[in-house]
Protein backbone atom coordinates (compact mmCIF):
# COMPACT_ATOMS: atom_id res chain seq x y z
CA UNK A 1 0.00 0.00 0.00
CA UNK A 2 1.19 3.34 -0.58
CA UNK A 3 -0.52 4.86 2.27
CA UNK A 4 2.28 4.96 4.92
CA UNK A 5 1.73 5.96 8.66
CA UNK A 6 3.70 7.58 11.64
CA UNK A 7 3.33 4.42 13.57
CA UNK A 8 5.53 3.09 11.02
CA UNK A 9 7.97 5.50 11.03
CA UNK A 10 11.21 3.39 12.34
CA UNK A 11 10.90 1.37 9.12
CA UNK A 12 11.31 4.84 6.97
CA UNK A 13 15.07 5.83 8.95
CA UNK A 14 16.78 8.08 5.95
CA UNK A 15 13.95 7.80 3.63
CA UNK A 16 12.12 10.39 1.66
CA UNK A 17 8.55 9.99 3.02
CA UNK A 18 5.04 11.88 2.97
CA UNK A 19 2.93 11.53 5.93
CA UNK A 20 -0.84 12.83 5.39
CA UNK A 21 -2.37 14.41 8.72
CA UNK A 22 -3.47 17.34 10.30
CA UNK A 23 -1.37 19.74 12.40
CA UNK A 24 -1.21 19.69 16.26
CA UNK A 25 0.93 22.20 17.31
CA UNK A 26 3.78 24.52 15.95
CA UNK A 27 6.42 26.75 16.97
CA UNK A 28 8.71 29.16 15.20
CA UNK A 29 12.24 30.65 15.23
CA UNK A 30 13.15 32.61 12.30
CA UNK A 31 14.67 30.38 10.44
CA UNK A 32 13.64 27.55 11.43
CA UNK A 33 10.46 26.12 12.50
CA UNK A 34 8.59 23.37 13.95
CA UNK A 35 5.12 21.24 13.07
CA UNK A 36 3.89 18.38 15.33
CA UNK A 37 2.06 16.35 12.42
CA UNK A 38 -0.81 13.91 13.94
CA UNK A 39 -1.97 11.12 11.47
CA UNK A 40 -4.47 9.46 13.83
CA UNK A 41 -1.87 6.42 14.32
CA UNK A 42 1.36 8.82 16.32
CA UNK A 43 2.76 12.38 16.23
CA UNK A 44 5.91 13.19 14.68
CA UNK A 45 7.91 16.55 14.83
CA UNK A 46 8.68 17.97 11.36
CA UNK A 47 11.39 20.21 11.13
CA UNK A 48 11.11 23.26 8.14
CA UNK A 49 14.57 24.87 7.74
CA UNK A 50 14.94 28.18 5.64
CA UNK A 51 17.78 27.11 3.40
CA UNK A 52 16.42 23.91 2.90
CA UNK A 53 12.73 23.99 1.39
CA UNK A 54 10.91 26.50 -1.29
CA UNK A 55 10.03 30.03 -0.38
CA UNK A 56 6.90 29.60 -0.67
CA UNK A 57 6.52 26.37 1.27
CA UNK A 58 8.68 28.37 3.93
CA UNK A 59 6.31 31.27 4.19
CA UNK A 60 3.03 28.87 4.98
CA UNK A 61 3.78 28.74 8.71
CA UNK A 62 2.01 31.85 10.09
CA UNK A 63 -1.09 30.26 8.04
CA UNK A 64 -1.05 26.36 8.87
CA UNK A 65 -3.76 26.78 12.14
CA UNK A 66 -4.69 23.81 14.44
CA UNK A 67 -6.11 21.18 12.81
CA UNK A 68 -5.51 22.06 9.06
CA UNK A 69 -4.68 19.14 6.92
CA UNK A 70 -1.72 18.37 5.19
CA UNK A 71 0.68 15.95 3.32
CA UNK A 72 4.08 16.58 4.75
CA UNK A 73 7.04 14.55 2.22
CA UNK A 74 10.75 14.76 4.30
CA UNK A 75 13.38 12.51 5.29
CA UNK A 76 13.12 10.19 8.40
CA UNK A 77 15.85 10.94 10.39
CA UNK A 78 16.43 9.35 14.48
CA UNK A 79 16.35 11.54 16.85
CA UNK A 80 16.38 10.47 20.83
CA UNK A 81 15.11 14.02 21.58
CA UNK A 82 12.17 13.72 19.64
CA UNK A 83 8.52 12.07 20.62
CA UNK A 84 9.06 8.62 18.93
CA UNK A 85 12.22 8.77 18.31
CA UNK A 86 12.41 10.11 15.11
CA UNK A 87 11.74 13.48 13.06
CA UNK A 88 11.09 14.38 9.61
CA UNK A 89 13.37 16.98 7.93
CA UNK A 90 10.81 18.43 5.69
CA UNK A 91 11.30 19.18 1.88
CA UNK A 92 7.22 19.69 1.26
CA UNK A 93 4.23 20.59 2.58
CA UNK A 94 1.36 20.19 0.59
CA UNK A 95 -1.94 21.94 2.16
CA UNK A 96 -5.53 20.23 1.91
CA UNK A 97 -7.45 23.16 3.74
CA UNK A 98 -6.69 25.21 6.32
CA UNK A 99 -8.63 24.59 9.74
CA UNK A 100 -10.81 27.48 10.84
CA UNK A 101 -10.46 29.03 14.40
CA UNK A 102 -10.29 25.35 16.18
CA UNK A 103 -12.52 25.17 19.41
CA UNK A 104 -10.61 22.78 21.76
CA UNK A 105 -7.33 24.32 22.40
CA UNK A 106 -4.36 23.40 25.17
CA UNK A 107 -6.74 25.66 27.78
CA UNK A 108 -8.98 23.72 30.16
CA UNK A 109 -12.46 23.13 28.95
CA UNK A 110 -15.60 22.57 31.23
CA UNK A 111 -16.88 19.09 30.62
CA UNK A 112 -20.20 19.74 28.83
CA UNK A 113 -18.42 22.22 26.10
CA UNK A 114 -15.95 18.92 25.24
CA UNK A 115 -19.04 17.09 25.38
CA UNK A 116 -20.87 19.42 22.85
CA UNK A 117 -17.46 18.89 20.97
CA UNK A 118 -17.35 15.02 21.10
CA UNK A 119 -16.72 14.82 17.38
CA UNK A 120 -13.41 16.78 17.38
CA UNK A 121 -12.58 16.04 21.12
CA UNK A 122 -12.10 12.73 19.75
CA UNK A 123 -8.85 13.67 17.98
CA UNK A 124 -7.49 14.93 21.39
CA UNK A 125 -4.74 12.61 23.13
CA UNK A 126 -6.53 11.49 26.09
CA UNK A 127 -9.44 10.45 24.11
CA UNK A 128 -7.54 8.90 21.27
CA UNK A 129 -6.05 6.39 23.73
CA UNK A 130 -8.90 5.65 26.00
CA UNK A 131 -10.83 4.67 22.86
CA UNK A 132 -7.47 2.93 21.61
CA UNK A 133 -7.97 0.38 24.94
CA UNK A 134 -11.65 0.00 24.19
CA UNK A 135 -10.36 -1.42 20.64
CA UNK A 136 -7.58 -3.56 22.62
CA UNK A 137 -10.77 -4.96 24.96
CA UNK A 138 -12.51 -5.67 22.43
CA UNK A 139 -10.33 -7.62 20.22
CA UNK A 140 -9.19 -9.42 23.33
CA UNK A 141 -12.85 -10.49 24.65
CA UNK A 142 -13.31 -11.95 20.37
CA UNK A 143 -9.71 -13.52 20.89
CA UNK A 144 -10.20 -14.81 24.03
CA UNK A 145 -13.79 -16.21 23.11
CA UNK A 146 -12.49 -17.62 19.74
CA UNK A 147 -9.21 -19.30 21.70
CA UNK A 148 -11.75 -21.05 24.11
CA UNK A 149 -14.59 -22.89 21.77
CA UNK A 150 -17.14 -20.29 22.09
CA UNK A 151 -19.17 -19.34 19.24
CA UNK A 152 -20.87 -15.26 18.24
CA UNK A 153 -23.90 -15.34 18.12
CA UNK A 154 -25.89 -12.37 17.48
CA UNK A 155 -28.93 -11.54 19.38
CA UNK A 156 -31.64 -9.35 18.19
CA UNK A 157 -31.61 -5.65 19.50
CA UNK A 158 -35.82 -5.33 18.94
CA UNK A 159 -37.60 -7.51 21.60
CA UNK A 160 -40.95 -8.15 22.87
CA UNK A 161 -39.43 -8.71 26.55
CA UNK A 162 -37.95 -7.27 29.25
CA UNK A 163 -35.44 -9.78 31.11
CA UNK A 164 -33.97 -7.08 33.31
CA UNK A 165 -37.11 -5.67 34.31
CA UNK A 166 -39.68 -3.10 33.46
CA UNK A 167 -38.90 -0.06 34.56
CA UNK A 168 -36.07 0.95 32.56
CA UNK A 169 -36.93 -0.16 28.66
CA UNK A 170 -36.83 2.10 25.73
CA UNK A 171 -40.54 1.42 24.03
CA UNK A 172 -39.97 1.45 20.14
CA UNK A 173 -43.05 1.80 17.80
CA UNK A 174 -43.31 -1.60 15.80
CA UNK A 175 -45.79 -1.19 12.94
CA UNK A 176 -49.08 -2.13 15.22
CA UNK A 177 -47.50 -3.15 18.30
CA UNK A 178 -44.75 -1.93 20.36
CA UNK A 179 -41.14 -3.51 20.70
CA UNK A 180 -38.58 -2.71 23.00
CA UNK A 181 -34.92 -1.89 22.86
CA UNK A 182 -32.47 -5.23 24.27
CA UNK A 183 -31.43 -4.86 27.55
CA UNK A 184 -29.49 -7.80 27.26
CA UNK A 185 -29.09 -10.57 25.06
CA UNK A 186 -29.24 -13.46 27.54
CA UNK A 187 -32.61 -15.25 26.93
CA UNK A 188 -31.40 -15.60 23.55
CA UNK A 189 -28.03 -16.52 24.61
CA UNK A 190 -29.75 -19.52 26.56
CA UNK A 191 -31.18 -20.89 23.44
CA UNK A 192 -27.98 -20.54 21.49
CA UNK A 193 -25.92 -22.18 24.30
CA UNK A 194 -28.19 -25.40 24.07
CA UNK A 195 -27.45 -24.93 20.31
CA UNK A 196 -23.84 -24.56 20.07
CA UNK A 197 -22.80 -25.69 23.59
CA UNK A 198 -20.70 -22.39 24.31
CA UNK A 199 -21.28 -19.23 23.26
CA UNK A 200 -21.35 -15.45 23.48
CA UNK A 201 -23.06 -12.56 21.82
CA UNK A 202 -21.20 -8.60 21.84
CA UNK A 203 -23.33 -6.02 20.96
CA UNK A 204 -25.24 -2.56 21.84
CA UNK A 205 -28.02 -3.19 24.83
CA UNK A 206 -30.57 -0.35 26.16
CA UNK A 207 -31.55 0.92 29.58
CA UNK A 208 -33.48 3.75 30.39
CA UNK A 209 -31.18 4.88 33.00
CA UNK A 210 -33.13 7.32 35.54
CA UNK A 211 -30.58 8.00 37.75
CA UNK A 212 -27.46 10.03 36.36
CA UNK A 213 -24.21 8.51 37.70
CA UNK A 214 -20.75 8.55 36.42
CA UNK A 215 -21.14 4.21 35.58
CA UNK A 216 -24.49 4.61 33.55
CA UNK A 217 -25.26 5.07 30.12
CA UNK A 218 -28.23 4.55 28.04
CA UNK A 219 -26.62 2.64 25.40
CA UNK A 220 -23.32 0.89 26.33
CA UNK A 221 -22.21 -2.90 25.23
CA UNK A 222 -21.91 -5.91 26.39
CA UNK A 223 -19.98 -9.37 26.35
CA UNK A 224 -22.23 -12.14 27.27
CA UNK A 225 -21.02 -15.88 27.41
CA UNK A 226 -23.49 -18.41 28.16
CA UNK A 227 -22.64 -21.94 28.91
CA UNK A 228 -24.63 -25.52 28.73
CA UNK A 229 -23.69 -27.66 31.37
CA UNK A 230 -22.10 -24.93 33.72
CA UNK A 231 -22.51 -24.47 37.35
CA UNK A 232 -22.13 -21.14 39.19
CA UNK A 233 -18.69 -21.82 40.61
CA UNK A 234 -17.70 -22.82 36.63
CA UNK A 235 -19.51 -19.68 35.86
CA UNK A 236 -17.26 -17.64 38.26
CA UNK A 237 -14.05 -19.38 36.85
CA UNK A 238 -14.63 -17.94 33.25
CA UNK A 239 -15.37 -14.17 34.48
CA UNK A 240 -11.77 -14.02 36.13
CA UNK A 241 -10.33 -15.97 33.10
CA UNK A 242 -12.01 -13.45 30.68
CA UNK A 243 -10.99 -10.35 32.92
CA UNK A 244 -7.33 -11.44 33.06
CA UNK A 245 -7.24 -12.16 29.54
CA UNK A 246 -8.25 -8.82 28.89
CA UNK A 247 -5.90 -6.93 31.55
CA UNK A 248 -2.98 -8.88 30.60
CA UNK A 249 -3.39 -8.00 26.72
CA UNK A 250 -3.84 -4.37 27.73
CA UNK A 251 -0.56 -3.93 29.67
CA UNK A 252 0.73 -5.76 26.73
CA UNK A 253 -0.66 -3.68 23.66
CA UNK A 254 -1.51 -0.37 25.49
CA UNK A 255 1.49 0.57 26.97
CA UNK A 256 1.61 4.05 25.13
CA UNK A 257 -2.11 4.60 25.52
CA UNK A 258 -1.74 3.92 29.88
CA UNK A 259 1.18 6.01 29.65
CA UNK A 260 -0.77 8.95 27.98
CA UNK A 261 -3.27 8.60 30.74
CA UNK A 262 -0.89 8.61 33.06
CA UNK A 263 -2.52 5.04 34.39
CA UNK A 264 -0.51 3.61 37.53
CA UNK A 265 -0.14 0.40 36.32
CA UNK A 266 1.05 -1.30 39.24
CA UNK A 267 -2.43 -1.41 40.47
CA UNK A 268 -3.47 -3.15 36.88
CA UNK A 269 -0.30 -5.45 37.38
CA UNK A 270 -1.16 -6.26 41.09
CA UNK A 271 -4.55 -8.30 40.05
CA UNK A 272 -4.19 -12.22 39.96
CA UNK A 273 -5.79 -15.16 39.24
CA UNK A 274 -7.82 -16.54 41.54
CA UNK A 275 -10.14 -13.74 42.32
CA UNK A 276 -11.26 -13.49 45.66
CA UNK A 277 -15.11 -14.73 46.23
CA UNK A 278 -17.46 -14.02 49.02
CA UNK A 279 -21.25 -13.87 49.57
CA UNK A 280 -23.44 -11.47 49.60
CA UNK A 281 -23.70 -11.65 53.29
CA UNK A 282 -20.03 -10.97 53.74
CA UNK A 283 -20.02 -8.39 51.67
CA UNK A 284 -22.90 -6.94 53.84
CA UNK A 285 -20.34 -7.57 57.20
CA UNK A 286 -17.60 -5.34 54.93
CA UNK A 287 -20.30 -2.74 54.81
CA UNK A 288 -20.85 -3.05 58.50
CA UNK A 289 -17.28 -2.78 59.82
CA UNK A 290 -17.45 0.68 57.88
CA UNK A 291 -20.22 1.66 60.20
CA UNK A 292 -22.53 2.46 56.31
CA UNK A 293 -26.38 2.14 56.64
CA UNK A 294 -27.20 -0.67 54.64
CA UNK A 295 -30.73 -2.45 53.97
CA UNK A 296 -30.29 -6.10 54.15
CA UNK A 297 -31.62 -7.46 50.48
CA UNK A 298 -31.15 -4.22 48.48
CA UNK A 299 -28.66 -3.90 45.71
CA UNK A 300 -25.01 -2.21 46.45
CA UNK A 301 -24.76 0.97 45.14
CA UNK A 302 -21.47 2.95 43.75
CA UNK A 303 -20.18 3.82 47.58
CA UNK A 304 -21.20 0.52 48.90
CA UNK A 305 -19.13 -1.04 45.88
CA UNK A 306 -16.20 1.22 46.32
CA UNK A 307 -15.83 0.50 49.89
CA UNK A 308 -16.24 -3.44 49.46
CA UNK A 309 -13.59 -3.08 46.51
CA UNK A 310 -10.99 -1.09 48.67
CA UNK A 311 -10.38 -4.59 50.68
CA UNK A 312 -9.07 -6.23 47.59
CA UNK A 313 -6.22 -5.90 44.98
CA UNK A 314 -8.01 -8.24 42.22
CA UNK A 315 -11.70 -7.69 41.09
CA UNK A 316 -13.96 -9.69 43.72
CA UNK A 317 -16.86 -11.59 43.08
CA UNK A 318 -19.94 -11.35 45.34
CA UNK A 319 -22.32 -14.66 45.14
CA UNK A 320 -25.18 -15.81 46.76
CA UNK A 321 -27.92 -12.67 46.88
CA UNK A 322 -31.09 -12.43 48.66
CA UNK A 323 -33.37 -13.71 46.42
CA UNK A 324 -35.56 -9.96 46.31
CA UNK A 325 -31.89 -8.34 44.68
CA UNK A 326 -31.96 -10.81 41.35
CA UNK A 327 -34.06 -11.15 38.50
CA UNK A 328 -36.64 -13.91 37.97
CA UNK A 329 -34.60 -16.15 35.74
CA UNK A 330 -31.75 -16.80 38.56
CA UNK A 331 -31.82 -20.49 40.16
CA UNK A 332 -32.20 -20.98 44.02
CA UNK A 333 -28.96 -21.84 46.07
CA UNK A 334 -29.90 -25.79 47.09
CA UNK A 335 -28.89 -25.28 50.30
CA UNK A 336 -31.30 -21.62 51.25
CA UNK A 337 -34.31 -21.27 48.94
CA UNK A 338 -33.66 -17.43 49.86
CA UNK A 339 -30.52 -16.97 47.67
CA UNK A 340 -30.27 -16.95 43.80
CA UNK A 341 -26.93 -17.82 42.27
CA UNK A 342 -26.21 -14.80 41.30
CA UNK A 343 -22.42 -13.37 41.18
CA UNK A 344 -21.26 -9.76 40.32
CA UNK A 345 -17.70 -8.78 39.94
CA UNK A 346 -16.48 -5.78 41.46
CA UNK A 347 -13.79 -4.00 39.98
CA UNK A 348 -10.54 -2.38 42.31
CA UNK A 349 -10.15 1.05 43.09
CA UNK A 350 -13.49 1.80 43.35
CA UNK A 351 -14.49 1.06 39.15
CA UNK A 352 -17.84 -0.64 40.34
CA UNK A 353 -19.95 -3.45 38.90
CA UNK A 354 -18.24 -5.26 35.65
CA UNK A 355 -19.39 -8.26 35.48
CA UNK A 356 -23.14 -9.24 36.27
CA UNK A 357 -24.03 -13.25 36.23
CA UNK A 358 -25.38 -16.19 37.29
CA UNK A 359 -26.64 -19.57 37.17
CA UNK A 360 -29.93 -19.57 35.51
CA UNK A 361 -33.23 -21.53 36.33
CA UNK A 362 -33.83 -24.65 34.15
CA UNK A 363 -36.52 -26.26 35.68
CA UNK A 364 -40.04 -25.27 33.43
CA UNK A 365 -42.57 -25.18 36.11
CA UNK A 366 -40.47 -23.02 39.09
CA UNK A 367 -39.80 -20.64 36.03
CA UNK A 368 -43.33 -20.31 35.14
CA UNK A 369 -44.00 -19.73 38.62
CA UNK A 370 -41.44 -17.09 38.77
CA UNK A 371 -42.69 -15.49 35.42
CA UNK A 372 -46.23 -15.01 36.87
CA UNK A 373 -44.65 -13.85 41.01
CA UNK A 374 -42.94 -11.05 38.75
CA UNK A 375 -45.95 -10.01 36.86
CA UNK A 376 -44.65 -10.86 33.68
CA UNK A 377 -46.36 -11.12 30.01
CA UNK A 378 -46.27 -15.26 30.08
CA UNK A 379 -47.12 -14.99 26.33
CA UNK A 380 -43.83 -13.50 25.52
CA UNK A 381 -41.55 -16.15 26.74
CA UNK A 382 -43.19 -18.91 25.69
CA UNK A 383 -40.45 -20.02 23.40
CA UNK A 384 -38.23 -19.51 26.27
CA UNK A 385 -40.23 -22.00 28.40
CA UNK A 386 -39.35 -24.36 25.58
CA UNK A 387 -35.47 -24.56 27.09
CA UNK A 388 -36.68 -26.32 29.58
CA UNK A 389 -39.09 -28.55 28.08
CA UNK A 390 -36.31 -30.02 25.40
CA UNK A 391 -33.19 -31.14 26.94
CA UNK A 392 -32.97 -28.36 30.48
CA UNK A 393 -29.37 -28.52 31.64
CA UNK A 394 -27.67 -26.56 34.55
CA UNK A 395 -26.63 -23.89 32.63
CA UNK A 396 -24.88 -20.29 33.68
CA UNK A 397 -23.86 -16.91 31.57
CA UNK A 398 -23.07 -13.39 32.77
CA UNK A 399 -22.28 -10.03 30.83
CA UNK A 400 -19.61 -8.20 31.23
CA UNK A 401 -19.91 -4.39 30.90
CA UNK A 402 -17.15 -3.20 27.90
CA UNK A 403 -17.69 0.48 29.21
CA UNK A 404 -17.02 -0.20 32.85
CA UNK A 405 -14.02 -2.63 31.70
CA UNK A 406 -12.51 0.26 30.05
CA UNK A 407 -13.07 2.78 32.34
CA UNK A 408 -11.47 0.68 35.21
CA UNK A 409 -8.18 -0.09 32.59
CA UNK A 410 -8.02 2.97 31.65
CA UNK A 411 -8.23 4.64 35.38
CA UNK A 412 -11.33 6.91 33.76
CA UNK A 413 -13.55 7.92 36.32
CA UNK A 414 -16.50 9.04 34.44
CA UNK A 415 -17.54 6.34 31.87
CA UNK A 416 -18.95 9.02 29.04
CA UNK A 417 -15.22 8.66 27.98
CA UNK A 418 -14.87 5.46 27.39
CA UNK A 419 -17.75 5.22 24.48
CA UNK A 420 -17.32 7.52 20.99
CA UNK A 421 -20.36 9.08 21.04
CA UNK A 422 -21.73 8.43 24.65
CA UNK A 423 -26.04 8.37 25.35
CA UNK A 424 -27.12 9.37 28.36
CA UNK A 425 -30.34 10.60 29.56
CA UNK A 426 -29.76 14.30 28.99
CA UNK A 427 -27.60 13.75 25.39
CA UNK A 428 -28.31 12.41 22.03
CA UNK A 429 -25.53 14.63 20.21
CA UNK A 430 -23.36 14.68 18.72
P1 LIG B 1 -25.89 -1.58 38.07
O1 LIG B 1 -26.37 -2.16 39.36
O2 LIG B 1 -24.56 -0.94 38.17
O3 LIG B 1 -26.93 -0.73 37.40
P2 LIG B 1 -26.81 -3.92 36.79
O4 LIG B 1 -26.95 -4.85 37.92
O5 LIG B 1 -28.01 -3.24 36.26
O6 LIG B 1 -25.68 -2.83 37.10
P3 LIG B 1 -26.39 -6.07 34.91
O7 LIG B 1 -27.81 -6.07 34.51
O8 LIG B 1 -25.90 -7.20 35.71
O9 LIG B 1 -26.03 -4.69 35.60
O10 LIG B 1 -25.50 -5.88 33.59
C1 LIG B 1 -24.23 -6.48 33.42
C2 LIG B 1 -23.12 -5.46 33.30
O11 LIG B 1 -23.43 -4.44 32.35
C3 LIG B 1 -22.85 -4.68 34.57
O12 LIG B 1 -22.02 -5.40 35.43
C4 LIG B 1 -22.16 -3.45 34.04
O13 LIG B 1 -20.79 -3.72 33.78
C5 LIG B 1 -22.85 -3.20 32.74
N1 LIG B 1 -23.90 -2.18 32.86
C6 LIG B 1 -25.14 -2.34 33.37
N2 LIG B 1 -25.86 -1.20 33.23
C7 LIG B 1 -25.05 -0.33 32.62
C8 LIG B 1 -25.22 1.02 32.19
N3 LIG B 1 -26.36 1.66 32.33
N4 LIG B 1 -24.18 1.63 31.56
C9 LIG B 1 -23.02 0.98 31.37
N5 LIG B 1 -22.80 -0.28 31.75
C10 LIG B 1 -23.80 -0.94 32.37
MG1 LIG C 1 -28.69 -1.36 36.58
Amino acid sequence: MEHKYIADIADYEDKEITFHGWVYSKRSSGKIWFLMLRDGTGMTQCVVVKSEVAEEVFIIEPTLTQESSISVTGIVRKDDRSVGGFELTVKNIEVHQIAEEYPISPKEHGTAFLMDHRHLWLRSKKQHAILGIRNQVIKACRDFFEENGFTLIDTPIFTANACEGTSNLFNVEYFDRTAYLTQSGQLYGEAAAMAFGKIYCFGPTFRAEKSKTRRHLTEFWMIEPEMAYCNLEENMEWAERLVTFILERCLDRCKDQLKTLERDVSKLEAVSLPFPRITYDEAVDILKKHDVDFEYGSDFGGTDETIISEEFNSPVMIHRWPKEAKAFYMKRDAENDELALGVDMIAPEGYGEIVGGGQREDDLETLQSRIKEHGLPEAEFKWYFDLRRYGSVPHSGFGLGLERTVAWISGISHIRETIPFPRTISRLEP
